[in-house]
């Protein structure tokens, strides 16, 4: 997920075919542009909107209704792609192809990529988001170019390759659980649901108060919806698992957050790169979209390279 058009404005192989991730044998992003049926369909494939909880369904759909309702609103938000959209994105996609074929990067990418296009009300004005294998985009959105479809591509990659996504978030000292980890559903209901992080399974070890605590990252809100874009009530939680248990930790029945600011050695862990430290799939799909836009010689780019190019 990417925030609103305006705040990213302002901030912002043919080889290989032995390597580890490269059993699909695709070596280049194919787009496919969906119909509007079939957008309307997609969109509500893959379980997404049957895990959301109290706030996002207020923050989304304005009221707590059924799981028919939801998907319908999501569905209305389709819009047609036009050729001029199209050729945005097939420039984006283009000079991405030219680049992993240029510097032998493998992906474990899909036969092809969907490319759905909404309002994004379904989203609080995101700019865009992933489903499964396909790119949400808002209808503005084709113009933010390579920097977008790189980041969201990313989703796309880590949601359906596990072993991609483990050596990806390795890199940034998060380690994955073997199960989703479990949150009581008081908490649940709190929860600001990022569409591009499907799997809660993912931890690092952070010294807060001195300590050692192995935390996972949830974005929640601390008030009851009353107007306006979720994008506005986000928090960022370091919450307190036993990943022995993968469950969050208790007290009173209620998780124990602490905030990034809380762990001093927080972005020495995830590093700097980034302003978007919502949570390790955002970190990374920024940093992975500098391989292709951008500046990727940190050593986390340096990294990521050498990891695209195994
Ligand atoms: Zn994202």
């Amino acid at each position: 997920m990417k925030r609103t058009i305006s705040s990213i404005l302002l901030g912002a192989a043919l080889c290989c075919s032995s390597s580890i991730w490269a059993e699909k044998g695709v070596k280049q992003i194919n787009p496919q542009f969906l119909s509007d049926e079939a957008a309307k369909e997609y969109l509500i494939s893959g379980g997404y909107y049957e895990n959301w909880g109290e706030f996002d369904i207020m923050s989304r759909v304005r009221r707590m209704t059924t799981l028919d309702s939801i998907k319908l609103f999501a569905q209305q938000q389709v819009y047609s792609w036009d050729d001029s959209a199209k050729e945005s994105v097939e420039e984006s996609v283009k000079q991405m192809n030219e680049m992993i074929q240029e510097n032998g990067y493998n992906l474990p990418l899909p036969a092809n990529v969907p490319f759905i296009r909404t309002s994004m009300r379904e989203e609080g004005g995101a700019a865009a988001y992933t489903r499964k294998d396909g790119i949400v985009m808002g209808y503005r959105a084709h113009y933010m170019g390579v920097e977008l479809v790189a980041h969201e591509l990313f989703h796309t990659l880590t949601r359906n390759n596990p072993k991609f996504k483990k050596e990806m978030y390795n890199l940034i000292g998060f380690k994955i659980l073997k199960k989703e980890i479990e949150v009581p559903v008081s908490f649940k209901n709190k929860i600001i649901t990022n569409p591009d992080v499907e799997h809660h399974n993912a931890y690092a070890t952070f010294t807060i108060n001195g300590e050692k605590k192995d935390c996972t990252m949830y974005i929640y809100s601390n008030e009851e919806w009353r107007g306006g874009s979720f994008f506005n009530y986000m928090k960022i939680g370091l919450v307190e698992i036993d990943k022995k248990k993968c469950k969050a930790i208790l007290k009173d029945g209620e998780p124990i957050i602490h905030s990034i600011e809380d762990a001093t050695d927080f972005y020495d862990i995830v590093g700097r790169n980034t302003g978007y430290v919502i949570d390790p799939e955002e970190i990374l799909a920024d940093n992975f979209s500098y391989i292709f836009y951008g500046d990727p010689s940190s050593d986390l780019g340096k990294s990521i390279q050498k990891l695209l190019k195994k």
